[in-house]
């Protein structure tokens, strides 16, 4: 058998699997996190406590660079609002 033909290697395998458990933890993705990230804005805003699904926010802001640059920019306009 060619190297080539070789499927996963157990160094891939572990590091998709240590991808897919940061990544799919209650399945929350980019575009959900973005329709609830200014009600998680709000949140911290008001101090208030966060319900579950924006808890969720929180967790994927941590993970996601993309999605923490517009909750950024979303409490920039927010605090300049007030
Ligand atoms: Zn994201």
């Amino acid at each position: 058998m060619k190297p080539e033909d070789q499927r996963l290697t157990s160094e891939q395998v572990g590091s998709i699997v240590k991808m897919l458990s940061l990544t799919t933890d209650r399945e929350f993705n980019c575009a959900e996190c973005l329709q609830h990230v200014s009600e998680f804005a709000e949140c911290q805003l008001a101090k208030k406590p966060v319900g579950e699904v924006i808890a969720s926010v929180e967790q994927h802001l941590a993970l996601c660079p993309e999605c923490r640059e517009e909750y950024e920019a979303l409490m920039k306009i927010l605090k300049a609002g007030k």
